[in-house]
This record gives C-alpha cells, sequence and structure tokens, in this order.
C-alpha cells in the first residue's frame, strides 16, 4: 500500500472524523485528510495537542477543521448522540470516520491481567468505538459514499504472547469492522481495517523502549493507506484487513 499515489483534491468536500487526532497516526492522518481538501474534526482527550494540530492546518491553508475535545473513557451513549447531531447541523453528512485512538494497556503474562486496566481498554479501544459508529451511522448515511475505518494491528488478527489486554480489543475491533462491513454491504458505506505496521509514535516507544526508533516508519510514510481507503478510489471496497506497509 506504501505505493498508492493519491490526488491532491482526493478529498475535496468531504468531511472526516478522526479519533487520537492529536499525536502519532490520528495527528499524521488528520493533517493529510486536510492537505488533500477534507475538512478534519479533531478528536481527542488533550486540548492542547488539538489546537497545536488545528494550527498547523490553519497555518498551511487548508480547509478549517473543527476541534472536537472528548475522552473515549468517560464518554456516555448521548455524549456520542450530541456529537452526532452539531456534526448533522453544521456540514449535513460525515463522509468518513477514523477510528485511530487507542489504548496500549498493561503487557504481560495473561495470568496477570488486571481487570480494571483490560476494562479501561476495552472501554477506549471497543465499547466508545462501538458507541460512537451507532451515533454517527444515520449522518454517514446521508453521504453520497462514505468510509468508516479503523487502525487496527497485527495482533487483533493474530494474537501474541503477554499482548492479551491490547490484543483482545484489537480482535473485537476487527470483528466489528467485519460485522459492520456484512451489515452494510448493499450500501454506500464502506467499512475496513488498517494495520499500520510497526511506526515511529508514543505508543510503539512504550511497547518497544528498547528499540531504536529511527530504525520505523513514520506516520507520514504509511499515509497512502489512508487516502486510499478515505477516498472514491476505494468505493465498493468493504470488509478488507489492509496492511499499510
Ligand atoms: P499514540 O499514543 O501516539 O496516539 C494515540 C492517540 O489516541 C493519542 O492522540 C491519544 O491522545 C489518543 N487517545 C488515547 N486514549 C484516548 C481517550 N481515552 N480519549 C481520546 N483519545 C485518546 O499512538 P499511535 O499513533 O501509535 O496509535 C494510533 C493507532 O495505531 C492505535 O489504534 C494503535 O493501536 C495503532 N497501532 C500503532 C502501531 C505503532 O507501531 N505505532 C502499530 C499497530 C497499531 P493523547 O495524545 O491525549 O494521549
Amino acid at each position: 500500500m506504501l505505493e498508492y499515489q493519491a490526488k491532491k483534491d482526493l478529498l475535496n468536500n468531504k468531511t472526516i472524523l478522526v479519533t487520537g487526532a492529536g499525536d502519532g497516526i490520528g495527528r499524521s492522518a488528520a493533517i493529510t485528510f486536510a492537505k488533500h481538501g477534507a475538512t478534519v474534526i479533531l478528536l481527542g482527550r488533550t486540548v492542547k495537542k488539538l489546537e497545536a494540530v488545528y494550527d498547523e492546518i490553519e497555518q498551511a491553508g487548508y480547509p478549517k477543521p473543527a476541534i472536537v475535545p472528548l475522552d473515549l473513557k468517560g464518554a456516555s451513549e448521548q455524549n456520542y448522540k450530541d456529537m452526532a447531531d452539531t456534526i448533522e447541523e453544521q456540514f449535513g453528512h460525515l463522509d468518513g470516520l477514523l477510528h485511530n485512538a487507542s489504548l496500549l494497556g498493561i503487557l504481560g503474562p495473561f495470568e496477570q491481567i488486571s481487570m480494571s486496566s483490560i476494562e479501561d481498554v476495552m472501554q477506549v479501544n471497543v465499547y466508545a468505538k462501538i458507541m460512537m459508529t451507532k451515533a454517527l451511522l444515520p449522518v454517514m448515511k446521508k453521504a453520497p459514499n462514505a468510509s468508516i475505518l479503523f487502525t487496527s494491528s497485527s495482533v487483533g488478527r493474530k494474537s501474541r504472547a503477554f499482548w492479551g489486554e491490547y490484543s483482545l480489543s484489537k480482535f473485537a475491533t476487527e470483528g466489528l469492522m467485519q460485522l459492520l462491513a456484512h451489515e452494510y454491504e448493499d450500501t454506500a458505506i464502506r467499512v475496513n481495517t488498517i494495520n499500520p505496521g510497526s511506526t515511529r509514535t508514543e505508543m510503539r516507544a512504550t511497547a518497544y523502549p528498547a528499540e531504536d526508533p529511527q530504525t520505523l516508519k513514520t506516520p507520514e510514510d504509511i499515509m497512502p493507506a489512508y487516502l486510499y481507503l478515505m477516498g472514491d478510489d476505494a468505493n465498493g471496497v468493504t470488509g478488507q484487513q489492509i496492511n499499510a506497509q
């Protein structure tokens, strides 16, 4: 997927919501989508980081973004419904939804899984995605074509020792994608997952503290897969497990 070349105006007139837009892959995706013409809705929990991304997009002269400060750990169904109403009022419809924010949780042996930690991981990585998608589907149905995209992981497709909390949440993410892709297969809504592969971010550095980050692809490097699945070149592509690298 690294070789896909997006047209400069690929995402013109599209409104795309990105979760975890303040840092890492989500930050890069938000800026890249804006660069290709999209109005991006920046969702995250650290307002300062979202504001920095907002400023960067505005200073570059890309379409003016919007900010939604929301902590996915504590958000309720009502919060998502209110957000969907605001999006409908302001933009009429939503063309793209990138579920990217995730927690790594604690790495360690299965027998030592902490129930409070895995509950947080499931809340942010799974239940928040279910609630947000449920709330946003009505406004996505109003788009001519819509893309729901989940940032998954290799351990969401094949599990690995000591990655229990995170891996199980990513298996649920892959399952959610498959469920939605099947349920909406006769509609203009496509649903896919991306495994970014090892990417130079805070989360990766936390998981692999001894690794030299300079050996890894940057979030910018892996953007072709995100652009492809968000743009109309991927109309009709659904239920796919894509590797960004
Ligand atoms: P980062 O930790 O750099 O970014 C994660 C983003 O998610 C941050 O902006 C963070 O906000 C946000 N976030 C976390 N918890 C919440 C919450 N409760 N509410 C709202 N926002 C939240 O990680 P990456 O960029 O590496 O990860 C992005 C995605 O890619 C994740 O789904 C991850 O699982 C996946 N991934 C990454 C890989 C890698 O090698 N980097 C490999 C495989 C998958 P804040 O900035 O405020 O902390």
